[in-house]
């Protein structure tokens, strides 16, 4: 079937494959990769190889260092306030523009003070501001905002304005990877693997090393970024299994797909299909996203009532396009397509909508 979960998501088949075929004894090794110590020397290859895998695709300069955490891209809610506004005597601007924007404040909250610069929930989120539309003050502690919104469908087509001066950071969880980004443009740009990247289980943080040592020492160890960059993310054990898939997820791109730039062509490609269904359907389907700021990863929309979407998601299952339906938060239909969802899934769902919609409108 397709899968159009929202995450953990889909996952290249040819990695997979390989996954399989690896797993119980890696080459050249003598044990699996789940039975071998994260200090072995294997391991420790495939940990700088993953990270210079995702280095080389996105041109990540050595002022940056790229660490592989746990906790989920939650524990990036609180870890960030925690060493980059608890002791600063600053305060942090948020941009609000979905429920992970919104998630991420309530966490800053207990860490510091925080201004939230934009909110864009009274639209039931359903665009990005302009940067007429909100300041920073120059002294800020940072500026966070969360690239793509999973739950609404709604993406800043480009980074949001900043002052010179105040990192910028980023959640980038549900668009890592999804196209080429100038990644000297954050402080900090962090993303959980499991819709772009690789299993569930591993978070990227790509973080630049003037921020690295300002958590105070009273942080609890696991906490503080120095930590991880000092040990080269193996402070702890790290998420073996997660971060070795990752590693091929980042070989696939480069190898199998020729690169980020070529991803962002085929990315672009399968969302015009599911819009342009959208938009050619006379108002049967209603888009969540304004349009210009529509995801090409989560694209959101409903249809005229409750027994319409039922019997879409019914109908969908039966020809195997499976997990489309949307968060409860904002209704209707969620269909995400993430860098591994073949562009032959997106026609076979595009399809579909034009067809359930001439047949039922
Ligand atoms: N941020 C975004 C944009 C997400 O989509 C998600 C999960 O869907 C999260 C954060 C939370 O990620 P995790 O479940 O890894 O903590």
């Amino acid at each position: 079937a397709y899968n159009f979960s929202a995450g953990p998501a889909v996952l290249p088949v040819s990695v997979l494959e390989e996954v399989r075929d690896e797993l119980v004894c890696l080459p050249g090794a003598r044990s699996s990769l789940l039975e071998m110590s994260h200090r072995d020397k294997t391991f420790v290859d495939i940990l700088h190889d993953a990270e210079n895998s995702l280095r080389s695709l996105l041109n990540i300069s050595d002022d940056y260092a790229v660490l592989f955490l746990q906790g989920g891209a939650a524990l990036q809610f609180s870890m960030i306030p925690a060493n980059l506004l608890r002791d600063s005597g600053k305060s942090a601007a948020y941009i609000q523009t979905g429920t992970w924007g919104k998630k991420a404040i309530a966490e800053a909250k207990k860490e510091g003070q925080v201004e939230v610069v934009y909110d864009a929930s009274s639209s039931n989120f359903n665009h990005v501001p302009g940067p007429q539309d909100y300041s920073v003050a120059e002294d800020a502690a940072y500026l966070y905002y969360c690239n793509n919104e999973t739950i609404q469908g709604v993406q800043f087509p480009t980074e949001p304005e900043c002052p010179a001066g105040v990192p910028l950071i980023c959640d980038a969880s549900s668009d890592f990877l999804y196209r080429p980004v100038d990644t000297n443009k954050y402080g900090l740009l962090y993303a959980c693997a499991q819709k772009n990247a690789g299993p569930a289980g591993v978070t990227v943080v790509i973080i630049r090393r003037d921020l690295i040592d300002r958590g105070s020492a009273s942080l609890p160890g696991y906490l503080n970024y120095k930590n991880h960059a000092d040990a080269d993310s193996e402070w702890n054990t790290p998420p073996t299994f997660a971060i070795w898939v990752l590693g091929k997820v980042a070989k696939w791109l480069q190898n199998d797909i020729g690169g980020l730039a070529a991803m962002e062509t085929l990315n672009r490609k399968k969302a015009a299909l599911l819009y342009d269904a959208i938009d050619q359907s006379g108002g049967f389907y209603t888009g969540h996203a304004k349009p210009d700021c529509r995801s090409l990863m989560n694209a959101t929309f409903t249809l005229p009532n409750d027994d319409l979407q039922s019997a879409f998601l019914a109908q969908a299952g039966e020809r195997d396009l499976v997990s489309l339906k949307g968060h409860r938060s904002v209704g209707g239909i969620r269909a995400s397509i993430y860098n591994a969802m073949p562009i032959e899934g997106v026609q076979s769902l595009a399809s579909f909508m034009t067809d359930f919609a001439s047949k039922n409108a």
